[in-house]
């Protein structure tokens, strides 16, 4: 019997080998060598053709044929499917988060300003408004009304991390005193290291701290410092009651 299995498993093996088409062009690897490539759905095979010739997904960065979505951004169908699509998603994220950021700073945001999801362009049109001029994945915005702007299909790591940062400016606003851009942007960052060291994501935490704004990246880097040295409660105190790092 398990020879016979054995057999069997010999002659599907190589069939199934031979049977990888390109996702996209369906061609076999014999005119173009076929890729591995790890979708966040699972992974896929792409021919070299194609992975030189099809646009990149402004989120994964991995090949797609997919047209431009309605914002100007290409996505492809593995992000489609599987980030941040919707208002109620982005509710239920924000409340996580907001659990979460309650839990280490011990101190709630009354009343919880509202979460909005939004594409990309009416997102930076509302970035500009608020009279700033950078790239955003999402921002706090402070009154008129105060509400958080969260981008479409980011993925949940993402999201869940820029909502942490986001409201933790919510939470400047309340329980914090004036201070500098450097510790505003810094702790802001802090308690999003935290949210995604929480969620098992520390590669992506400590990819903060490598940020070349150095409001963001060194001074992360030095709030985790003061952590290491007198702990958690030390960083909230500088972070509710310091003027500069
Ligand atoms: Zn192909
Ligand atoms: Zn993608
Ligand atoms: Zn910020």
């Amino acid at each position: 019997m398990l020879r016979r299995i054995l057999l069997l498993l010999l002659l599907i093996v190589p069939a199934l080998a031979a049977s990888e088409k390109c996702a996209f062009c369906r061609h076999d690897g014999g005119q173009y060598p076929l890729r591995e490539v790890d979708y966040a759905t699972g992974s896929q095979w792409v021919c070299q053709r194609c992975l030189d010739k099809l646009s990149r997904c402004s989120v994964c960065r991995l090949a797609t044929d997919r047209k431009l979505y309605r914002d100007g951004r290409t996505l492809c169908a593995s992000c489609l499917k599987l980030n941040l699509a919707n208002q109620a998603q982005a509710e239920s994220l924000y409340n996580k988060v907001v659990k979460f950021v309650d839990g280490l700073l011990g101190d709630r945001v009354k009343p919880l300003p509202p979460v909005r999801i939004c594409d990309d362009d009416e997102l930076q049109t509302r970035f500009i408004e608020g009279g700033r001029a950078m790239q955003v994945a999402g921002f706090y915005q402070p009154y008129n009304p105060e509400q958080i702007y969260i981008r479409s299909y980011e993925t949940l790591v993402e999201a869940g991390g820029t909502l942490a940062h986001e409201y933790t400016h919510a939470w400047q606003s309340r329980h914090a005193v004036q201070q500098d851009r450097a510790l505003k942007e810094g702790f802001a960052n802090w308690v999003e290291y935290h949210y995604l060291v929480s969620i098992g994501e520390p590669g992506r935490a400590a990819s903060l701290t490598q940020s070349s704004d150095p409001d963001y990246g060194a001074s992360l880097q030095r709030l985790l410092e003061l952590e290491r040295k007198s702990g958690k409660a030390a960083v909230i105190k500088l972070g509710r009651t310091g003027t500069k790092i």
